[in-house]
């Protein structure tokens, strides 16, 4: 039996004298793709934010990003099981419905796609969309079928939204590089844009994970920005082999005795495969167990060009 379909009114209303533009939240497949085929009507640029929910100042930049360059946002939020592992954090997964609507709504997004395991693998699925030879690579290592997960599902939700756009943070630097790689590879009409991490005062990169830390793990999780910095510094400083890099940046991971490294890498931020000489530019990645916390972060050095001086080489591609 198909879920039944929950949506609000698209059309605005006005409370006394303040209009308000309803966001319209749908929770069936065939729902969202009428919305968005609606909200694309007239040739009208449609921006579109994938999350898992459990918002934070990182997603809320997504859909900024989104309004700025297109017509309407769409956005959705799914904790999609196909890419958590048999041991990870599915069931207490943050969840935060009403709240994460309440932000959506107030940035302006327009659509909210918000449906059920049920209705997005319908029993018996047995398709997969894999990128190999690149999601085997840093969290693919450590996470088997983490990125054949993602790639199946965002395959599934721009089939549904159909965007014009999609957003993605560079916070999930790896994820971006496959769903770039899958979009140019399966020729799919959507630009992903990637968007720069945002981070708390103190640095630490904005997670929806942050919320199992505890005060302690808090504060040791900062060790993570800081072996990044300590590998900017000495780039900045002249320094450009890799392997100098990486280790200058493990020891300052190792100070914090209780943080266990899952891996930190100098990759080639396209190919995602490790660099011996960070002259023409590279992404350091890092992932490391805060207590029971998994967490990553990430910055891109620029080349001798240049390039991508914040957010990492090439950040639009078609
Ligand atoms: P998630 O809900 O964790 O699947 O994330 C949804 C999107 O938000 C992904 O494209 C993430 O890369 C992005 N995102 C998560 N954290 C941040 C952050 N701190 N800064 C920028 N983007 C982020």
């Amino acid at each position: 039996m198909r879920a039944r379909a929950h949506c609000t009114p698209l059309n605005p209303h006005t409370t006394s004298d303040i209009q308000i533009n309803a966001m319209k939240i749908c929770n069936t497949i065939e729902d969202m793709r009428a919305a968005c085929r609606e909200a694309k009507r007239g040739g009208k640029r449609l921006g579109f934010v994938p999350t898992m929910g459990a918002l934070h100042e990182g997603h809320l930049s997504l859909v900024r990003a989104a309004k700025d360059s297109c017509d309407a946002v769409a956005a959705s939020i799914f904790v999609n099981p196909l890419q958590f592992g048999p041991r990870e954090d599915l069931g207490k997964y943050p969840r935060s419905f009403s709240r994460d609507r309440a932000l959506l709504e107030k940035e302006g997004a327009e659509l909210l796609f918000t449906p059920s395991v049920e209705e997005m693998y319908p029993a018996g699925a047995i398709t997969w969309i894999e990128v190999e030879g690149l999601s085997d690579k840093l969290d693919g290592r450590s996470r088997p079928g983490h990125f054949r997960g993602v790639t199946t599902v965002v395959t599934k939700l721009f089939h549904i939204v159909a965007p014009d756009a999609a957003f993605f943070g560079q916070k999930d630097a790896a994820q971006v590089a496959i769903v770039r790689r899958m979009v140019r590879d399966l020729n799919f009409p959507v630009e992903i844009v990637a968007c720069p991490i945002v981070r708390e005062p103190d640095g630490l990169a904005m997670s929806s994970r942050n919320a199992y830390l505890d005060p302690e793990e808090r504060r040791q999780a900062l060790v993570l920005h800081r072996s990044l910095q300590e590998v900017k510094e000495l780039w900045e400083g002249g320094e450009r082999d890799a392997a100098q890099l990486a280790a200058a940046g493990q020891q300052e991971v190792a100070k914090e005795k209780s943080v266990r490294l899952d891996y930190f890498e100098i990759v080639e931020p396209d190919s995602l495969n490790p660099v011996a000489s960070v002259a023409n530019g590279a992404l350091v990645a890092i992932a490391a167990f805060v207590g029971a916390t998994r967490l990553i972060d990430n910055i891109v050095l620029p080349g001798s060009s240049g390039a991508g001086k914040n957010q990492g080489p090439s950040l639009r591609s078609g």
